[in-house]
């Protein structure tokens, strides 16, 4: 076993994600699987499909150029406002693209008809987060552009919260979009505007009773990976909060004093340390760092303590019982632990559980490799 090695669950992520759409679909809201904290792995990817997601999201073209290379034929969209210098490519491989700057919008139009291809646009509205979206009174008039626009189909609205200043979703923003979509549904009712009003964060609002209105549709990733809402970050009832764990192995394990001695300055990542004293512990060391995670994401099982981290080194207390060197240390990781071990080169990833979802066998199937993600840059 090669470490540090992120164990992809597919047989829980699938329970996880099926278990959402379900609850969804009964309020009358479809699931778009958010695909870009693992690079749009098709293994994960196509488990989000089987589950029932009506489409797949990803912040970045590059993932959803890997999906398409890798086969998969499902509605996808450009959930990130497309660069201008790349929209040929967002025409090229995705069906619809969230959008909130009409130059690019404009670029859109001419790439699409340049590929002779007919190109969603979903405006993005800002309700306060602060991140992207279109200001609420300058909504129409973006609207009324795209329909000028040859090649572009205004497919509907969608909001973002929570992400930049954790502002909550909830019945009044909530219903801002709603009536947004009211107003300017197109008078042709077999075409539905999609009405997207978030992502994980938006859970304990639409469980919690939240009033509905238009809203049909919401991008999900970490509710599914990791079985937790957004907002608070606790367990979602029913679902797997383990799906994915990160393995690590201890290089060193060794009685040591938990104060440092000598003249202290600054560490590489922090400013002095001020450890209490604790007398001697049971000090290990995971061959695991600041390259391949963020430290302060990773939750250690019952027992042990994380200290600190270094580029490679994470330091654990192991308390009552010593750590055999050799031996395997399993975490859970939060969302930007995730993230960052998803994306290290140096983090080898594997794929358990799938026959129990009846996919093809589990060989250790890995994500493309940091020489393939670049080689896909040049
Ligand atoms: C990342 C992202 C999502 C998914 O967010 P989760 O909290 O992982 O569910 C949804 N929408 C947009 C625009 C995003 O960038």
């Amino acid at each position: 076993m090669s470490t540090p090695l992120l164990q992809i669950d597919l047989a829980k992520i699938f329970h996880n994600a099926s278990t959402l759409v379900a609850r969804l679909k009964s309020k009358g809201v479809s699931v778009t699987g958010v695909t870009k904290a693992f690079l749009g792995a098709s293994q994960i990817a196509n488990t989000l499909l089987r589950a029932g997601v009506s489409s797949l999201g990803d912040s970045r073209i590059e993932n959803i150029e890997f999906m398409r290379k890798s086969g998969i034929a499902a509605q996808m969209i450009l959930i990130r406002t497309p660069m201008l210098s790349q929209t040929d490519r967002v025409v090229a491989s995705a069906d619809l693209s969230f959008n909130t700057e009409l130059d690019v919008i404009v670029a859109l139009s001419s790439a699409a008809v340049k590929a002779g291809k007919t190109h969603g646009i979903l405006l993005m509205v800002e309700l306060g987060d602060l991140r992207e979206g279109i200001m609420p009174r300058d909504v129409e008039k973006a609207i009324r552009t795209v329909q000028e626009l040859p090649n572009v189909r205004f497919m509907g609205l969608g909001t973002n919260l929570a992400c930049r200043n954790g502002v909550s979703p909830d019945n009044r923003n909530m219903a801002e979009l709603s009536a947004m979509a009211n107003r300017f549904a197109p008078t042709d009712t077999s075409a539905q505007l999609i009405v997207s009003g978030g992502n994980s964060s938006n859970l304990n609002w639409v469980f919690g009773g939240g009033e509905i209105g238009c809203i049909n549709n919401l991008r999900l990733g970490e509710a599914i990976l990791l079985g937790r809402e957004a907002l608070n970050r606790q367990p979602i009832n029913g679902l797997f909060t383990d799906a994915i764990c990160l393995m690590t192995e201890v290089i060193e394990s060794s009685i040591k004093p938990s104060k440092p001695w000598g003249t202290i300055a600054q560490s590489a990542f922090n400013g002095a340390s001020n450890l209490d004293d604790q007398g001697y512990i049971n000090q290990a060391i995971a061959a695991v760092g600041r390259q391949d995670t963020d430290p302060e994401g990773l939750h250690p099982p019952n027992g042990i303590e994380v200290l600190s981290a270094s580029s490679d080194h994470l330091i654990l207390n192991a308390r009552a019982k010593k750590l055999v060197v050799g031996s395997t240390v399993s975490f859970q990781l939060n969302y930007g632990a995730l993230l960052h071990a998803m994306t290290s080169p140096h983090v080898a990833k594997t794929f358990v559980g799938s026959e129990v979802i009846g996919c093809p066998r589990p060989e250790l199937q890995t994500l493309p490799s940091a020489a393939q993600i670049f080689q896909s840059q040049t």
